[in-house]
């Protein structure tokens, strides 16, 4: 950590600054995907384990007015699900950070104005299929028509890019590549495919069943022309529909994170507070701060960035998947937020 007049950089041992952070607002959801948690079974928080809205204002002020903060994207669990959420997303906004949120889309339809007249920047929608059939079978609920209405109320909301994110897992939807990118193209939003990491609550990963970067593109190759674009701080490697293929707007462009194949890590600035105020320093991380206990225990703003900056300073270089050295979270990432 680097400290000087009152300001703090969230510097690590390697060298990267964090300025970007994930909140998850709750641990529940509404659909049951299968790579992210049980259909039966989970053990949800009580309410009053989870940040309230005034703890959750108060921690993301404190990073972003004196430890550089500059984004702060909103998730879970599914973060529409938490009652009020536009409140939050009001107070957030007001902070001055580029204010994001990753949905599973369903409830788009009824809440995208509201939080787009709240102060959210931009959304991201996860959807990994566009078969209802296999919908059911990935999700547990027969949703599909809502996310992709979904979709279109989050465009007509005006968030710009609108990004879809598809996990693409071997023998499940490793057809669908090209689909998802007529899909984007005929949509005016930016698909985004995600090799799938081993966070999937039956531990069903292994290494076979990622569909890697370099498959993704040479399926799209065989329909579509494109080239690479400057990445920036992005995990997202980006790609350019060129030729007759060349088209303006999100929808002229799609994405690949290579979370396992080409690991993000050396760029890495993210940090999580999980829905019951853990700070984490990685999604794969094993330590933890509990930075509730902080805000509970009558702690001040200066001991919120110090713990966070401490804690930024434990960060490992990276994830480590695919190595000996891998060690899996015995959380999923529905608890984690993703
Ligand atoms: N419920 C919201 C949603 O689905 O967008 C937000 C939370 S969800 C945990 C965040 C993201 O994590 C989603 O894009 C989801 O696809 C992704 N995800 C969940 N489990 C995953 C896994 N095992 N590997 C890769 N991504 C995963
Ligand atoms: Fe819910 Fe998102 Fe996990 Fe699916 S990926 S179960 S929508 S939290």
């Amino acid at each position: 950590m680097s400290t000087g007049d009152a300001q703090t950089t969230l510097i690590d041992r390697f060298g990267r600054v964090h300025t970007d952070l994930r909140i998850s607002v709750t641990d529940r959801c509404n659909f049951r995907c299968t790579y992210c948690m049980p259909a039966e079974g989970m053990q949800w928080l009580d309410r009053a384990d989870l940040l309230s809205f005034e703890e959750i204002e108060r921690i993301s002020r404190v990073l972003v007015e004196t430890a550089g903060v500059r984004s702060i994207r909103l998730t879970g669990g599914e973060p529409t699900v938490r009652a009020r959420l536009p409140l939050l997303v009001e107070k957030l906004a007001a902070l001055g950070v580029e204010l994001s949120m990753t949905t599973n889309g369903a409830t788009l339809p009824l809440v995208a104005q509201q939080l787009r007249d709240a102060g959210l920047d931009r959304i991201n929608v996860s959807l990994d299929t566009l078969d209802a059939q296999r919908f059911v079978e990935l999700t547990k609920r027969n949703e599909l028509a809502q996310v992709l209405e979904g979709i279109d109320a989050a465009v007509a909301a005006g968030f710009e890019p609108v990004k879809v994110n598809a996990v693409l897992m071997r023998g499940t939807n490793d057809d669908e590549v090209l689909d998802f990118l007529r899909f984007g193209r005929e949509r005016g939003v930016t698909v985004r495919f995600i090799e799938w990491m081993p966070l999937d609550a039956q531990g069903a990963w292994d290494d076979q069943t990622v569909v890697t970067y370099d498959e993704i593109l040479r399926t799209a190759r065989r329909e579509f022309s494109f080239g690479a674009v400057e990445r920036g701080h992005q995990p997202a490697e980006r790609f350019v529909f060129d030729g007759d293929d060349a088209m303006d707007g999100p929808g002229g462009e799609f994405g690949v994170i290579a979370s396992v194949t080409q690991p993000f890590c050396g760029d890495c600035d993210r940090m999580r507070l999980t829905a019951d105020g853990q700070f984490r320093n990685c999604l794969f991380a094993i330590r933890h701060l509990d930075l509730r206990e902080v805000v509970r225990g009558g702690g001040s703003d200066d001991d919120i960035v110090r713990a966070v900056a401490g804690e930024v300073d434990e960060k490992w270089s990276g994830h480590q998947i695919g190595n000996a050295v891998f060690i899996r979270p015995s959380k999923s990432m529905s608890q984690l937020g993703g």
